[in-house]
This record gives C-alpha cells, structure tokens and sequence, in this order.
C-alpha cells in the first residue's frame, strides 16, 4: 500500500537522548523523553505514525507497557481508534493471557485482557524501542492468539545491531520504526 512520506526524522533522532550505562553497564539507554516534552517534537512523533496509518484499515491499536501506552494511546485517539494496554504482568484486573518471553538476564511475562482483542481484529502494536525484539514478539504473540491480525510492529527507535527488527519480520510481521541508532 502507498504510504504518506515521513516528516524528516533525524529531527526526532536528534532529540533522543542517550544515557549510558543505564541502567546497567554497556546499555546505551535511548530516552524518548525529551521529545515528549517537547511540543513540537512530540507533534512531529505523533504525526510521523498517524501519517503513516492514517488510510491503513485499523480496529484497534495495542501499546506496550510502558512507554508504548504514551505514544499508542495518543496515536490511537487520533486515528479515532480504541487503546488496548499490554502489560507487565501482575497488572490487569480482568482475566488475562500472558505470555513469558527472555531477557538478557532472566525472563519477563506480558499479559492482555481476554476481551482485548476480538478474532479478526487488524492490531496496530506499538512500543518505544526494539531490542532484542522479544517484548514486540511476546506481544505479537498474545494478540495472535486472542485471534488479532499484526498490521505492523511499529517503535520509534530500532536497535538493527540487537537483531529484533530482523527476528520480527521473519516471523512473518511488518515493521516500522522511525530511526535506528548504532549499538546497545
Ligand atoms: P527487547 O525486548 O529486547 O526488544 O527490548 C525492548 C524493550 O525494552 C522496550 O520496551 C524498550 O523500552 C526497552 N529497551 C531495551 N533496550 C533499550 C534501550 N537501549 N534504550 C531504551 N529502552 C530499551
């Protein structure tokens, strides 16, 4: 499908700020903060991802916790969608689904409500950053099985070094992401 070009995006990269060593040694953090709290940068943001979905057919769009809610639910009401969280597990009240997944050190469960997502749902899934790819994966994965459709996997920030955006779309899903940065 033709897509509206993209806003220039080295406005936003360059308003990524990065924090080494955070929060562990050899983790080059990208905060997506300062661009939130920029009016015009967080303009830009949002635009960059209703532009781009502004004709795709979208039921409902999914965010990741934590920094996916912020931008997939802005994203979400501009496009005149419905918001459904992903989240930590231990957080929803309803009956859920979850979905374990690793991490460098460890593992890490994500979970949606039940009623979330109806079969044949286009889900638009949206976080701040893929890594490793695992948390996008995961929640791939629970969207899948409640019977959602991915239109795109789609973050701000690819890490192509980590190997997620690649493991995603060989797993069969479209992916967007604004801007790379090089390393962890
Ligand atoms: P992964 O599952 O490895 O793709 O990691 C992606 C998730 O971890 C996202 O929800 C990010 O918010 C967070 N994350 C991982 N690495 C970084 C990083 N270098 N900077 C900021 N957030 C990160």
């Amino acid at each position: 499908m033709d897509r509206a070009p993209l806003p220039d995006t080295g406005y936003l990269k360059a308003r990524i700020r990065t924090v080494p060593d955070w929060p562990q040694a050899g983790v080059q953090f990208r905060d997506i903060t300062p661009v939130l709290q920029d009016p015009r940068a967080f303009r830009v943001l949002v635009d960059a991802f209703v532009l781009r979905y502004m004709e795709t057919p979208i039921d409902v769009i999914a965010g990741i916790d934590a920094r996916g809610f912020i931008l997939g639910a802005v994203v979400a009401h501009q496009l005149n969608k419905g918001f459904v969280p992903v989240r930590k597990k231990g957080k929803l009240p309803f009956t859920t689904v979850c979905e374990e997944y690793e991490l460098e050190y460890g593992n890490a469960t994500v979970e949606m409500h039940v009623d979330a997502i109806k079969p044949g749902d286009r889900v638009l899934l949206i976080d701040d950053l893929i890594a490793t790819g695992g948390t996008m994966m995961a929640g791939a994965h629970l969207i899948q099985r409640l019977g959602g459709q991915i239109v795109e996997a789609a973050a701000i920030v690819d890490l192509p070094e980590l190997g997620g955006s690649v493991l995603l779309k060989e797993a069969g899903l479209p992916v967007f992401t604004v801007c790379e940065f090089e390393g962890h």
